[in-house]
This record gives C-alpha cells, structure tokens and sequence, in this order.
C-alpha cells in the first residue's frame, strides 16, 4: 500500500486511517489521514477494515504496516 502521489489529485483518494465513525474529532485530524491510490483505497484499505472491523486502532496498526511494506 501506498501513501500514493500525483501532481493530478483526482487520481487520489483521501483515506481515514482509523475510521471516524463519526467522530468529529477523527474525522478532522490530520494525522489520521493519508491519500493512497484507487487500487489501495478499494482493495488494501477496505480489506484492512472489515478484518478489524470495531478496533480502530488495529486498523491504524495493520494500515501503517502495510505501507511499510509498499
Ligand atoms: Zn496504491
């Protein structure tokens, strides 16, 4: 996964790193945002999220792995 960078922004997709779930706070903190590529966003990230589905910060710990590993 990627932390993906286009000078053409559309091609990015802005993903929270540990799901908001409607926290304002969450939702609006910069450091829980990275931007990743069409393919992460709709395979990688969503994989990520259903399998700790309920623990954000699981999700935040198996997100910043997989991007190391990019
Ligand atoms: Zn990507």
């Amino acid at each position: 996964m990627c932390g993906a960078m286009h000078t053409d922004t559309s091609r990015l997709h802005v993903d929270h790193i540990a799901p908001h779930d409607g926290d304002a706070c969450l939702f609006w903190e910069t450091s829980n945002l990275w931007t990743v590529c069409a393919s992460c966003h709709d395979g990688e990230c969503q994989r990520i999220e259903a399998a700790h589905e309920g623990y954000p910060e699981a999700i935040r710990a198996a997100k910043m792995a997989a991007r190391r590993q990019a």
